[in-house]
């Protein structure tokens, strides 16, 4: 993939943080990674709740958001890491050798 398609929205999740008043320090690592977990987090209990789908989706989207956040404020070239990570995953053996999971 090259469009580039990843780092346009991580630009527009930065545009959005910076006009809503809200850090991209990148000391705020830690902080970031908590974030992002209490978003999944909000997923996981929107569907053990029975709420819709649309919920649970929303919540995985607010993920995604602060992940975008964090790279940015990383200074991370999205679309570069993730074809590459998605290459490399191409590489691995079916279900990447586990037994259990995945
Ligand atoms: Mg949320």
């Amino acid at each position: 993939m090259t469009d580039r398609a990843l780092n346009a929205r991580v630009a527009e999740v930065r545009e959005l943080a910076d006009a809503k008043g809200f850090s991209s320090a990148p000391e705020r690592i830690w902080e970031m990674l908590a974030l992002i977990h209490t978003e999944v987090s909000e997923a996981t209990d929107a569907y053990k709740k029975g709420e819709s789908l649309e919920h649970v989706g929303e919540e995985l989207i607010d993920a995604v958001i602060r992940i975008f956040h964090l790279l940015s404020a990383l200074g991370l070239d999205a679309d570069a890491l993730f074809d590459a990570k998605m290459a490399q995953n191409w590489q691995r053996p079916h279900k990447f050798n586990t037994m259990r999971g995945g």
